[in-house]
């Protein structure tokens, strides 16, 4: 709901500016009409002449001080890191103690507070846990019939105990079964919570298979795909260069044969990790198949591109992936640099014919296919970088 601007500053005043919070405040404010029946009842009763002055200052200020202190915690926001961030358990058992301690002296208009009781649990329903709830309905029928007890100890010229008892019956009945239907609206709330919880977490786990490659965390050749179309044709309309990098394990059949596929999936990790943490953030590397990756390099030439690539070719011939195994892995990587006019399969093609020239040259390297302008070429005019291992 969009306020008035004039009311803006109030309502961050009184509500806080946090989402999360200001619905926990609203919450709170919303047992402000029960205080304010509380009140109404308390001056009526005053005004009858049914309690004394002092008395209906002590059960107002009460009321005020308890509200008020609710409001502050809950504003001040040190209670959002509670399980029960808006306080409804205490709220609920110090208010209840109020209306149980105002039904002993109030006289003839005690039924009233029976209904205020039954309003403050019919609140907490939708807050609570189902055990606190019914721990909450067997709290107020217990403090009722001390309470009714008492009364007819007292006083049983004015409270008889048989008016006490059907009181003790009519309302105790009343509040034993709001509690259980509160228990009831409870279990229901939780087990809706849980089960939004449960999609929301599902939803995630496949919006994560759609676009991630679950073995290595890096994005799949989907999601790929789709950025690469996006990079290229802001790169195109702004003449800026872009470089994409075909990279292809070395030797990874071989790997897999003589130490076994977890080992290879081991190798495939090391190289996203690696990836992760040798490259610039906005390169952003996706698997392209099996132990075949691609990896967008924007705003930067060939040339450049090709010193990126190459240190991680570098760290990776020097990582160890299976201290066991003692296992050392390259790759070879193809580069080419987005042309003006290009579409993405002819680009990454030429990535393709750029590694292919990295393979034939003996592996451990990098190509770039170097016809910055004009139609490609048939052979690639490869820069090679000669790897160490
Ligand atoms: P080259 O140097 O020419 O690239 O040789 P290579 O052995 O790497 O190439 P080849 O394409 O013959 O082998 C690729 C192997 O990668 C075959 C396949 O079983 C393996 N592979 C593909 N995906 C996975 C995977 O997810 N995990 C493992 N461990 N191996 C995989
Ligand atoms: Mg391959
Ligand atoms: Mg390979």
């Amino acid at each position: 709901m969009t306020l008035p601007p004039w009311l803006s500053p109030l309502a961050v005043l009184i509500l806080g500016r946090e989402p999360r919070l200001r619905r926990h405040v609203v919450f709170v404010l919303l047992t402000l009409q029960l205080y304010a029946v509380c009140l109404g009842v308390i001056w009526h009763s005053q005004y009858l002449d049914i309690i004394p002055p002092g008395l209906a200052q002590m059960l107002s200020w009460a009321s005020i001080a308890i509200f008020g202190s609710m409001y502050l915690a809950v504003r001040s926001g040190r209670t959002q890191h509670l399980a029960d961030p808006v306080l409804t358990l205490p709220h609920a058992v110090i208010s209840v103690g109020l209306c149980v301690v105002a039904y002993t002296q109030i006289g003839e208009s005690r039924g009233n507070v029976m209904i205020l009781i039954a309003q403050a649990i019919v609140v907490s329903m939708f807050r609570l846990k189902p055990a606190h709830v019914l721990a909450l309905g067997l709290y107020t029928v217990s403090i009722f019939a001390l309470a009714v007890g008492w009364l007819s100890w007292q006083d049983p010229q004015r409270y008889p105990w048989s008016q006490g008892l059907t009181h003790l019956i009519v309302g105790g009945a009343t509040l034993l079964m709001l509690s259980l239907v509160a228990k009831w609206v409870s279990d229901i709330r939780m087990r809706i919570g849980s089960q939004a919880e449960e999609l929301t977490q599902t939803l995630q786990t496949l919006q994560q298979m759609a676009t991630q490659d679950m073995l290595t965390g890096l994005m799949n050749r989907r999601v790929m795909t789709d950025l690469l179309e996006a990079e290229l044709k802001l790169a195109q309309r702004h003449g800026q260069p872009l470089t994409v990098a075909l990279i292809d394990l070395d030797h990874f059949k071989h790997i897999n044969d003589t130490h076994g596929h977890h080992v290879g999936d081991e190798v495939l990790k090391t190289f996203a990790r690696l990836s992760g943490s040798r490259l610039r953030e906005v390169d952003r590397m996706a698997r392209w198949g099996g132990e075949e990756f691609l990896c967008l390099l924007p705003q930067v030439t060939a040339q450049d591109a090709l010193s990126a690539i190459d240190r991680l070719r570098q760290a990776m011939a020097d990582s160890v992936p299976l201290e066991q195994n003692r296992l050392r892995t390259t790759f070879s990587a193809g580069l080419a640099q987005a042309r003006p006019d290009e579409t993405l399969e002819q680009l990454v093609e030429r990535a393709d014919r750029a590694l292919y020239e990295a393979k034939q040259q003996g592996r451990n390297r990098c190509c770039i296919h170097q016809d910055a302008s004009g139609p490609p070429t048939a052979q690639p005019v490869s820069i090679v970088v000669e790897g160490s291992a």
